[in-house]
C-alpha cells in the first residue's frame, strides 16, 4: 500500500513561510493584496475563487475580487492592465473559464510579469524556460514541485513523466522539474505505449482532466505519483486521472481532493506574498548584456 500524501498538510507548511513573509511586509506597512477578475459566470470558478478569498483571509492577505461575467476581451485586458499598474496591488490573476473566443494568453499578456502570481502572462514562461530568477511559474505547476520537495522526493537526476502538456500545468511544471535536474518526459494524447513510458518514471504526474488515465500497469512499483486532474462526478464530487487502484503499487500518491488543490492555493498567495516583496525592493536586475562580440 502506498503513503497517502497529505496536501492540507503540506499547504499548512507552505502558509507557514508565507506567513512569515506576510509579518515582515506588515511590519513595513504593506497590505499584500491580491486581485482576482472572474469574466465568467461559471459556478466550478466562483467556487474556487470563494476558496482562494477564504484562505486568503486566514493569512491576512487582502482580495479584490473583480467579477465581469462575459466581459469582452478589451475588457478583461483593461482590468489586467489597470490593476497591474496599481501600487497598492501586488498579485494579479485572471480566472478561466474565459468568454468564447478569448484565450487566457491574449489577456493576460496585459499583466505585469511582476506581478503574475499565477504565472499566466506568455511572458512568464518565457523567463521560466530562461531560467530567469523571479519568474512565476504558474501556481499549479509550482504547486507539484513544493510538493516533492516538502515530503523529501528526490529529484535530481531521477526520472520524471508528465503526462499533459498545456500551457497551464504540463510544460511549465517539465521546465520546473527539469530545474531541479530530474531527466523528464512530458507525454500527450499523441504519445505511443503510454504505460510503457509511464512505468519508467520515479515521479508520475497526471495533468490530463481524464478519470482513469493513469492505472496501475503505468506505475513502477515504489513511484510517487501526483494526480493533478480535477473531474467532477456526477453526484457533485471530484475524482483525479489517476486509478485509485494505484496505491496497491505506488510508493506515495496525492488525493483528490484534498492533493494538489489545496496547495494550489497556498502556493499562489505565497506568490503574492513574494510579489509584494519584490515590487518594494525591485525584481532581481536582468543580467547585463556584454557589448563585446562572442
Ligand atoms: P488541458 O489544457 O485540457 O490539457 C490536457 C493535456 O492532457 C493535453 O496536453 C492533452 O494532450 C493531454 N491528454 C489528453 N488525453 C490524453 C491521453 N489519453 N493520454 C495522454 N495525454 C492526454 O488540461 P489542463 O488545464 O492542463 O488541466 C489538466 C487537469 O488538471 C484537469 O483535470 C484540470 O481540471 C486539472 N487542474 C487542476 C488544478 C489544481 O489546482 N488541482 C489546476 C489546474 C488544472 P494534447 O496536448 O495532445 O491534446
Amino acid at each position: 500500500m502506498s503513503r497517502v500524501i497529505d496536501g492540507r498538510a503540506v499547504a499548512a507548511s507552505v502558509d507557514a513561510d508565507t506567513r512569515d513573509d506576510l509579518a515582515k511586509l506588515s511590519g513595513r506597512g504593506i497590505e499584500t493584496t491580491l486581485a482576482v477578475v472572474v469574466p465568467t459566470a461559471d459556478e466550478g470558478t466562483a467556487w474556487y475563487v470563494r476558496s482562494i478569498e477564504r484562505a486568503a483571509a486566514r493569512l491576512g492577505v487582502r482580495t479584490l475580487v473583480e467579477k465581469r461575467p462575459d466581459a469582452s476581451r478589451a475588457e478583461i485586458s483593461g482590468r489586467l492592465a489597470a490593476l497591474s499598474s496599481d501600487p497598492a496591488v501586488h498579485g494579479v490573476i485572471c480566472q478561466t473559464p474565459l468568454p468564447p473566443g478569448v484565450a487566457l494568453a491574449e489577456v493576460a499578456m496585459h499583466v505585469a510579469p511582476a506581478k503574475d502570481v499565477d504565472g499566466a502572462n506568455p511572458m512568464s514562461l518565457g523567463e521560466l524556460a530562461a531560467g530567469m530568477p523571479g519568474a512565476f511559474a504558474p501556481a499549479t505547476a509550482a504547486a507539484v514541485v513544493e510538493i516533492l520537495r516538502r515530503e523529501g522526493v528526490p529529484l535530481a537526476g531521477r526520472r520524471a513523466v508528465v503526462v499533459g502538456r498545456s500551457t497551464v500545468v504540463g510544460k511549465p511544471l517539465a521546465l520546473l522539474l527539469l530545474a531541479e535536474n530530474a531527466t523528464v518526459t512530458v507525454c500527450h494524447s499523441r504519445t505511443t505505449d503510454l504505460a510503457a513510458v509511464c512505468r519508467e518514471a520515479d515521479v508520475l504526474v497526471a495533468a490530463v482532466g481524464r478519470p482513469g488515465t493513469v492505472g496501475v500497469d503505468h506505475v513502477a512499483p515504489g513511484a510517487v505519483v501526483v494526480d493533478v486532474g480535477t473531474n467532477p462526478t456526477p453526484d457533485g464530487g471530484l475524482v483525479g486521472d489517476v486509478d485509485p487502484a494505484v496505491e496497491r503499487v505506488a510508493g506515495a500518491l496525492t488525493p483528490v481532493p484534498g492533493g494538489v488543490g489545496p496547495v494550489t492555493t497556498a502556493v499562489l498567495l505565497r506568490h503574492t506574498a513574494r510579489a509584494a516583496s519584490l515590487v518594494q525592493g525591485g525584481r532581481p536586475a536582468a543580467p547585463e548584456i556584454s557589448s563585446s562580440p562572442g
